[in-house]
């Protein structure tokens, strides 16, 4: 009788990608929002790589990946895995699978913990080898190191002006994004907003693309990146071209905070059933997620863990004060780009208020996803009036969203007057998805209704009062003009205080 061999788990290791290949060989990447994608890319052409961005995922790729891969894993794997595998499979019919192994490679984030991510590599590997690509390259970019050093045959070098690049990339992306989702809602002619964020972008991508970066020494970068004023006058030049868009913000809408899992929070497409887009034509002006709070999450879940080691790792004082000096950095660097924009885009919120927040409800060391930030922010923004309601996107099957969302369930209890709408996505389920977001929505467009008719009320005024106002205050009428938050969480509400308040002085 023939016995069963033993055969041991071998970890997923890529043949090298040698810097001779560097040249040649084109990076596949993506999962994010396409301005911060552009934008990595520019920073990546600068460094001497040749770059593709995958195109967002779509249901197709969402039943390839549950094809090729685990049925049962969270829908973002799916997704992601059945999008690389179809890009890969149109390549290989034109190219042959051979020519595909050599000429490209895939970069994606890594990271072990609690969930699934800790794992998408293996989806990955699995569905490759089943569509016959097994010799294809993947490179995993930790979450947790600005110096990784250099992936197996040196092709790759996961250094400081890499990774800063992307920071950079990462914060600039989410400025404009945050700008263009205040200003289209109220946009007086329809498609200016798109077409000046899609020239801002392609502007900001030379502006990443010609960086000095590429000729520097390595350890020059991050004192460049700190002291350059490159990209604040960059981001001067997009707020000049935003500025000629006409908005009338007496228009009143809900403003949808959105929050979720880190993917289906930050693409726009399929995955999440257009939510953004769907949401802006349901009414709504949306307060998208930015991937600069998640960085800065990161820093403090890192910061947390020495925290805790002080006393037991003699270092971990010293450690839990560097993070700390870099959540400031980045905090800082936000912020002086915030101000090229008029202070328009939103500020990022302070760490410890979210963990603080989140304390009562959701233990700040369970790491999984986001962990307490999806409380903290749902706090946040309920407790700073920074939006009407908040829509939090659950994947199917995802661990860390299923137990925020239960944890959710008290806080609503606490507070009944929020307004939350967690939508379980699976990818499929669109019509089940968005009807019950629309449930939340209509109460929000009441509040938001009632909100901007009080300020009137408040302010003694009529709309037409209102209107006559805005007209001799005609800079209000430049997309950015930043209307100060004066207690309201709607922008026409805010508006109204504010215009009232100016007649007055
Ligand atoms: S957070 Fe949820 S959806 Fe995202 S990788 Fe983890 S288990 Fe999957």
């Amino acid at each position: 009788m023939e016995t069963a061999k033993l055969e041991h788990y071998l970890a997923y290791k890529p043949q090298p990608f040698t810097r001779a290949e560097r040249d040649r060989v084109t990076i596949l990447f993506g999962g994010l929002h396409w301005r911060v994608e552009r934008l990595i890319q520019g920073a990546m052409g600068n460094l001497g790589y040749r770059s593709q961005v995958l195109p967002t995922a779509t249901r197709e790729d969402l039943l390839t990946g549950r094809e090729l891969a685990d049925i049962g894993q969270c829908c973002p794997t799916s997704f992601t895995t059945g999008n690389l595998a179809n890009v890969l499979r149109r390549e290989t019919q034109q190219r042959g699978a051979k020519e595909v192994a050599s000429n490209y490679v895939y970069v994606t984030a890594g990271a072990c913990g609690a969930c699934r991510f800790g794992q998408y590599h293996q989806s990955y590997e699995l569905a490759l080898r089943n569509a016959g690509l097994d010799s294809f390259r993947m490179f995993l970019l930790a979450q947790n190191g600005l110096e990784q050093g250099a992936a197996e045959g040196g092709g790759l070098e996961l250094n400081l002006p890499f990774t800063l690049g992307a920071i950079w990339a990462v914060i600039v992306g989410d400025l404009i994004q945050d700008v263009e989702y205040q200003i289209r809602p109220y946009e007086v002619n329809p498609g200016d907003t798109e077409r000046v964020a899609k020239e801002s972008i392609e502007y900001l991508h030379g502006i990443f693309d010609r960086s000095p970066v590429s000729g520097m020494a390595k350890w020059s970068a991050p004192l460049w990146y700190v002291g350059t004023r490159r990209f604040v006058d960059a981001l001067r030049e997009v707020r000049r071209r935003f500025d000629q868009i006409e908005v009338d913000r007496l228009r009143v809408k809900p403003v949808v905070k959105i929050t979720g899992e880190f993917y289906l929070q930050t693409v726009e497409g399929e995955p999440n059933y257009n939510i953004h887009r769907w949401l802006e034509s349901e009414g709504a002006e949306v307060y998208p997620a930015a991937i600069t709070i998640w960085l800065d999450y990161l820093m403090r879940l890192a910061g947390q863990d020495y925290a805790d080691h002080i006393g037991i790792d003699r270092h971990a004082r010293l450690k839990a004060g560097a993070i700390k000096a870099g959540q400031g950095l980045l905090r800082w660097t936000y912020n002086r780009m915030r101000k090229a924009l008029a202070d328009l885009p939103h500020e990022m919120p302070d760490q410890r208020e979210i963990r603080t927040l989140a304390a009562p409800y959701y233990h700040s060391r369970l790491n999984g996803g986001e962990g307490d930030m999806l409380i903290g922010k749902a706090l946040w923004a309920y407790h700073h009036k920074k939006a009407h309601m908040t829509c939090e996107l659950s994947p199917y099957s995802c661990m860390p969203n299923t137990m925020s969302v239960g944890a959710m369930a008290a806080v609503t209890g606490k507070y009944p007057d929020m307004l939350y709408a967690p939508l379980e996505i699976k990818g499929d389920a669109e019509v089940h998805a968005l009807s019950r977001c629309q449930m939340i929505l209509t109460e929000a467009k009441r509040r938001a209704q009632r909100e901007f008719e009080d300020t009137l009320k408040v302010n003694g005024i009529t709309l037409e009062r209102a209107r006559e106002l805005l007209e001799s205050f005609p800079e209000m009428k430049r997309a950015t003009y930043r209307v100060p938050r004066l207690g309201a969480a709607g922008t026409a509400a805010n508006l109204v205080h504010h215009l009232a308040a100016r007649a007055r002085s």
